[in-house]
Formats: structure tokens, sequence, C-alpha cells
């Protein structure tokens, strides 16, 4: 007999939390039955986790693992360790800051050697569209990619390229017909451009600077041509890592029309806000940019009512040397935040932060249900929706992948580099306090994560739908 039984007061279900068994086949892997929390009959294990509640296991459709080729950025064992310590139970690489980068079924290949045998958790690679490379989609789709990420502006270092705005058209065209979401990180040139000429000369350790370097402009132009491409394609569109709440408008407008389009936010646009930034602190950069508070709070308003569909970390870290935390310069370090291990934590913190909106609108409490129905909606169901995964992961039912994520809500913690457990401990959530915590992550039946440690060899593999 391989069955366990996890018992919690409060299992999160899409509709409702409530007291179950959770009855999982460690042998398939599979959760075979949902049954009362008292009578299910004998089990080989039996773990009753009282009060602390038991989530779908977490997915992070938005990671840059770097390997192959810059492994010593970030890479599957570091990545795939951090995101089990955070509860997230399958992640989706993003096809660039790899070398090679995952544009071609030949860099596809690349990316799964690199990754066998290294990861805790479950992933899938998005692949890459650029100029040049709109013959390798098809191929890529066949070879098993979910999707496709692009750049309408520059992406920060050799790699991955841009598509221009006839190609864009081109691949969504293609992409309509393969069926499969286009992720577009949505900045285009022109503004950036431009509000870099009206800051020639000035201090770019200053955070103000480097923030009027990325306009809100900039992600409203690429929003609005996002839109309309959409509507002639029919192309789903996923815009990642939303930044500017002036966009709001623009996507409820679109949804109401019924354009396939999804968007995602990260943990830092919620937690963050510019003005508490200090001057030089360059491990908050990142593109585009952490915005006002007055932004921060219309994000998180649009993450309780559904306008943002998901979140996921953006974890994107480099060695330290390129972060440039000692010159301070905005302009020269590398942007990107990692978080990967701290993501459940930050965004149940933020639902329950004293300035949200919430706490007027709907009273959202501490590790009240309400709130932990969001962390599952937003940190796994949706974004196993996005990466083509809803049948089988993002859910706690039977016959689904037995992915479990064990969450003390109630628990508070300050954080320190033992938490961060990817590559460089670097992160702008040192020191801060945050409330609920991941205390066990199971991966199709295994316990591959136990307050702080890591008891399972790397049983992790690719996902293919
Ligand atoms: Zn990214």
């Amino acid at each position: 007999m391989s069955t366990a039984a996890y018992i919690s007061r409060r299992v999160v279900f899409p509709d409702e939390v409530r007291p179950a068994a959770v009855l999982v086949d460690k042998k398939s892997g599979l959760i075979t039955r949902i049954a009362e929390p008292d009578s299910f009959g004998p089990v080989a294990e039996l773990y009753d986790l009282g009060d602390h509640a038991l989530l779908p296991g977490l997915i992070d459709p938005h990671v840059h693992i770097n390997e192959p080729g810059r492994t010593h950025w970030e890479g599957f064992e570091t990545a795939t360790r951090a995101a089990a310590a955070g509860g997230i139970t399958t992640i989706v690489d993003m096809p660039l800051n790899c070398l090679p980068p995952t544009t071609t079924v030949a860099g596809l290949d690349a990316k799964r050697a690199a990754a066998a045998g290294k990861c805790m958790v479950d992933w899938r690679p998005w692949g890459g569209a650029e100029n040049g490379n709109l013959g390798d989609l098809a191929p890529l789709a066949a070879a098993g990619v979910p999707g496709f990420k692009c750049f309408l502006v520059y992406p920060g270092c050799e790699g991955l390229g841009l598509l221009n705005q006839t190609r864009l058209r081109a691949a969504m065209s293609t992409l309509a017909e393969l069926g499969l979401p286009l992720l577009v990180h949505a900045e285009l040139p022109g503004p950036i451009a431009a509000a870099g000429k009206s800051l020639a000369g000035k201090d770019f350790r200053k955070y103000e600077n480097y923030l009027a370097s990325r306009p809100d402009e900039a992600e409203l132009a690429a929003i609005r041509l996002l839109l309309q491409l959409c509507r002639k394609f029919r192309t789903p569109i996923h815009i990642v890592h939303l930044a500017t709440a002036l966009g709001l408008p623009l996507i409820r407008a679109a949804k109401a029309e019924g354009l396939p389009i999804t968007v995602e936010t990260c943990p830092h646009y919620l937690y963050f806000a510019a003005e508490d930034i200090p001057d030089g602190a360059t491990q908050y950069k990142c593109a585009p940019p952490i915005r006002s508070h007055d932004n921060r709070e219309l994000l998180r308003a649009a993450v309780l009512d559904g306008t943002l569909d998901l979140i996921a970390s953006d974890h994107s870290p480099c060695p330290p040397d390129m972060k440039g935390l000692e010159t301070g310069d905005f302009a020269k370090a590398w942007g990107g935040i990692a978080s990967l291990s701290l993501g459940a934590s930050i965004l149940a913190t933020t639902l329950n932060s004293p300035g949200a909106p919430s706490q007027s609108a709907s009273s959202i409490e501490v590790g009240s249900d309400e709130s932990l129905r969001h962390l599952a909606r937003l940190m796994s169901a949706n974004p196993a929706k996005l990466a083509g995964l809803a049948h089988r992961k993002g859910r706690i039912a039977e016959g689904f992948d037995a992915d479990l994520t064990v969450f003390a809500p109630e628990e508070s913690f300050t954080v320190t580099p033992n938490d961060l457990h990817f590559r460089h401990l670097i992160s702008p959530y040192l020191g801060e306090r945050l409330i609920g915590r991941v205390k066990q992550t199971v991966l199709r039946g295994t316990r591959i994560f136990h307050d702080g440690a890591f008891p399972s060899p790397p049983i992790g593999h690719e996902v293919r739908a």
C-alpha cells in the first residue's frame, strides 16, 4: 500500500475552504480521493496538518533559470530548490538569458540536457520568438513548448533578439494557427528613447531618474498595440509583469470585449513603492520599474477584482558584481529581482496589508479563507491554465498530480539569506517582515521541502502536456 493522507482543517478548493483528507498514491503520484477528515480507511502514512492550510502546489510561469550558458547567474539546481522552498511545484522557464536561447529545437534540446537529473520541482520551457526564428515556432511547438515569449524592446543581454512590428504580426498569425499564447514584455522603445534624451547627464544613482527613464507610456503604447493586433488575429496574448496601473482600464475594456488576453503582475510591484526605494539600491532595479505608492494600491485592487489573472515572480538574478551594489548606478546595474522562494508569503502579506484597498472593499483578513482562495487562484489555478497544465495541475482534485503546498497563514518571519535558497543571496526582501509561511511542499506525492530542509533527491521532470 502506498497511500498517504494529508488532513487539514483548511483544504483550499477553487470554490471553498473546508476540512478534508487528501489521499495520495505515492506510486502514481496522483490524488486518488478527497475524503472526510475522519473517515478514509487505512493508509501507510498520515500527516495531520491541523490549522495549516493545504493549497494546490504553486506554479510560477515566469522564471529565468539561465542554464545552460549562464549557470553562474542561476541554474536548474538552485532555482528549483528555491522554488520548492517557496511552495512551488512547477516552474516555467523563460527562453532568454540562457545560451543558446530557446529559439530553436536545438536550443530546446540543450535546455533539456542541462535540466536532466537536477530539478527539485517540475518544469516546462517557454520558447522564444524573435525576428529571425519565425520558421522555428511550429517545430518548437511540436517539440513541446506551450507558448512563446517575445520582446518589443531590447531584452538586456546577448541571446534572444527583438520582434519588430512586422514580425510581431507574422508571429501572432502563426501562433493563432497553433493555438498557443504569445507572452509579451510590453514596453515599446519609442517612449523609452524619448525619456532617455531628456535625462542625459542626470544622476542615475537616484531611483527617480531610473523610474523616469522607463515611463508608463512605454507600457501603454505596447498594450495598445497588442490589443489592436489581438483583435485582428485572435492570438491568445499574455502580458508579463504589468507595472503601470494606467494600463488597467485598457485591460478591463479588452476583457469586457472578449479578447483572449491575460495579464500577470509580480510580487515586487505589489509590495514595494518607488517613494521608499533608497538611491543607489540597485537590488530594486527591474524593468518595467517599480512605480509609485498610488500605482501599487491600484494594482493591488486589480489583483483582487480579477483584472490581473496571476502572480509570477519574474525571478531574474545575476552575479553580485553585475548588480552593481557598490556603485549604485541604476543605469548600469542588471535589471531583475530575485524572489522565487518568497512569492506566497509576499502575496499573502500584501493582500492583508493595512494600506490595501481590500481592507475597506472586502476586508481580507490575515489567513482568511478568502485570502487563501486568492492565493490558490493567482499562484496555481490561473498559472496552470497559461502553461497548458490545467488538466493535471493547479487544483486539489481526484486524478490530478499530488502537488501540494502546506502554508501557515498566520506565521510571520523576517527574511534572512537562509530563506532564499537561490544561487546568489541578494534580494530586496532581505530584512522584510512577511506574514504567511510555506511549511511543506509535496511534488507528485513526495515531500520535497519540510521546515527548511529538502528530504528528497531531485525528482522533478519536464511536464509534457
Ligand atoms: Zn522576465
